[in-house]
């Protein structure tokens, strides 16, 4: 539809950043507009409709998407973090990232919970494999996983088989 392809026009692409070789997609102009954002939001979700009770998202950019998610469905919301942000964190991972090393926490009791994980951009899959691996360690069941943006080149799929792109790349 033209929404969603007006939408995708938005993300901004940025040659170089953070280090030579990458090609950084950005979605805060999809956020910026208030149709894109809706748009984007509603199409993150859909697959996934009555089948989540907590929209968990990933510092930072997820914690945007999980809110306006999580508003959307009338679920709450999770916020995974980087490591040392979490003051009483009850699990956490390790993994690598497409240009580093990373952990990630969170705190809480996921017991019963179906949690809908969304994130900005699908690149390796690592952030979004551990970001599944803390939501089960917590307790709780992955509902589904669900990104604006897969790069496909970079193969992320094979980390996160079952993830849901609004938009490829
Ligand atoms: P992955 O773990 O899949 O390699 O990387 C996904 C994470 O790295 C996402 O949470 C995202 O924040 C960040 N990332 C990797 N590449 C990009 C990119 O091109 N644009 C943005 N916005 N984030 C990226």
């Amino acid at each position: 539809p033209a929404a969603l392809a007006r939408a995708e026009g938005l993300i901004a692409r940025t040659p170089d950043f953070p280090v030579p070789g990458v090609l950084f997609r950005d979605i805060a102009p999809v956020l910026a507009d208030a149709d894109a954002l809706r748009t984007v939001t509603g199409a993150l979700a859909a697959p996934f409709e009555g089948a989540f009770d907590l929209v968990a998202g990933v510092e930072a950019r997820g914690f945007l998407l999980a809110g306006a998610v999580a508003i959307a469905a009338g679920t709450g919301a999770l916020p995974i973090r980087k490591a040392g942000k979490t003051p009483r964190p009850t699990a956490s991972v390790d993994y690598a990232l497409e240009y580093g090393v990373a952990t990630i926490e969170a705190a809480g009791d996921l017991t019963g919970r179906r949690v809908l994980l969304v994130d900005d951009v699908l690149a390796t899959g690592g952030t979004l494999r551990a970001a599944t691996q803390l939501i089960e360690r917590l307790g709780g069941a992955v509902a589904g996983v669900a990104v604006v943006l897969e790069l496909t080149e970079l193969g992320g799929r094979a980390a996160v088989p079952a993830a849901h792109a609004v938009f490829t790349a």
